[in-house]
């Protein structure tokens, strides 16, 4: 069986990463992540991507460039990882999170990011670090 996927955006601003930090479930909250979700039938990664930001931030943005590789979830979930670029909005946490950051290169430590996000962001930061 083809595991199913989790997008998320590595949001970029300014020399800055946004971070959000989940209020559920119980067993992740607190942790930090690159807002994402789950793809629903029929939408492709990149349109899922802009779905689950406008509806978790409240803002527009747009896939940039597919970070290589896959990290696995739970059973069944592999997460893939875009760059993306804010286009409007100022993002707020409306769902699943309790508190966002924009995080500079050099305070990337300064979160408890969730274990399989941690790997994404490294390799994310680096090719947004190279623009
Ligand atoms: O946000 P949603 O509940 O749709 O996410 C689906 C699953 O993917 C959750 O188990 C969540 O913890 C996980 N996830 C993750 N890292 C992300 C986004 C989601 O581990 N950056």
């Amino acid at each position: 069986m083809n595991a199913r996927v989790v997008v998320a955006g590595a949001l970029y601003d300014q020399g800055r990463l946004l971070a959000a930090r989940r209020s559920a479930p119980p067993e992740f909250a607190g942790r930090w992540e690159l807002p994402g979700g789950k793809l629903e039938p029929g939408e492709s990664p990149e349109e899922a991507l802009v779905r689950e930001l406008r509806e978790e931030l409240g803002v527009e943005a747009e896939p940039v460039e597919r970070v290589p590789g896959e990290w696995p979830l739970g059973p069944g979930y592999v997460l893939q990882v875009w760059t993306a670029r804010l286009i409007s909005g100022q993002p707020r946490p409306l769902e699943d999170h309790d508190e966002l950051r924009w995080l500079a290169v050099d305070e990337l430590d300064a979160v408890d990011w969730l274990p399989q996000d941690r790997p994404a962001v490294e390799e994310a930061v680096r090719r947004l670090s190279r623009d």
